[in-house]
């Protein structure tokens, strides 16, 4: 099986990629539901993985480019190699697809990237400035601040660089872009989703509370057992 070409697919892998087209259409609603996007911006993309071990013959599943919300059923959703080549569907691919795919491509176990330019997160990004961790909740989900990548042009690798390379500094799932926005990760999708929709959260909640008067900082040792108990304790069963 040739994963690059539907034809030699096997039954179960393109019912698998069926499957996560179904899920990653059902994912994008949560962005306009959660007033994290305007128009057709924003994303959510699916890691489908192939059977070679380096990843080579993973794919991706993203939203097609300037496709309304009201219009994203599971067939308008593309299928792409990690070079960013469509695979499978109609349209072209979100223009933010090479960012994704270069994240598949360095990060190997990550299965879910989102990107949104939600207001307060991308207004940390205008200014080029990191979301203290001043909130129990963001010790938990982001493990310190949400750092700010560098700025960068689509076009080449240079979103997507500047995205694996914060990243890997850093703890938290949430990148803000300078002057563009957050982009997240997660090992699935819906992980992804739900660190978009936290990161606007505290972005909108730190700001207000500045608003308030001067910020305070809680200790890193307290920082470190909040992010430990809540990844590795919390939510398991
Ligand atoms: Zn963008």
């Amino acid at each position: 099986m040739d994963h690059r070409n539907p034809d030699t697919w096997t039954p179960e892998f393109a019912r698998e990629i069926e499957r996560v087209r179904e899920y990653v259409a059902t994912l994008h609603a949560d962005l306009p539901r959660w007033g994290l996007v305007v128009w057709t911006a924003g994303n959510v993309s699916q890691r489908v993985r192939g059977e070679a071990e380096d990843g080579s013959q993973d794919l991706l599943v993203i939203k097609p480019s300037g496709v309304s919300y009201d219009d994203l059923s599971p067939e308008a959703m593309v299928v792409c190699d990690l070079d960013g080549n469509l695979v499978l569907g109609e349209g072209s691919p979100s223009s933010d697809t090479a960012a994704h795919a270069y994240v598949y491509r360095h990060m190997s176990e990550v299965g879910g990237v989102v990107h949104t330019h939600s207001t307060y997160a991308t207004a940390w990004a205008a200014r080029g400035e990191e979301i203290p961790c001043v909130l129990t909740m963001m010790g938990d989900e982001f493990g310190g601040p949400v750092p700010v990548g560098p700025f960068a042009l689509i076009g080449d690798d240079s979103i997507g660089r500047g995205i694996v390379d914060t990243l890997r500094e850093s703890r938290s799932p949430a990148v803000l872009m300078r002057n563009h926005g957050p982009f997240t990760i997660g090992r699935d999708a819906r992980a992804a989703v739900k660190a978009a929709v936290m990161v606007e959260e505290v972005a909108k909640t730190v700001h207000v509370a500045r608003a308030g008067g001067p910020l305070v900082s809680i200790e890193q040792h307290h920082i470190d057992s909040l992010y430990d108990r809540y990844q590795n304790v919390y939510g398991q069963h």
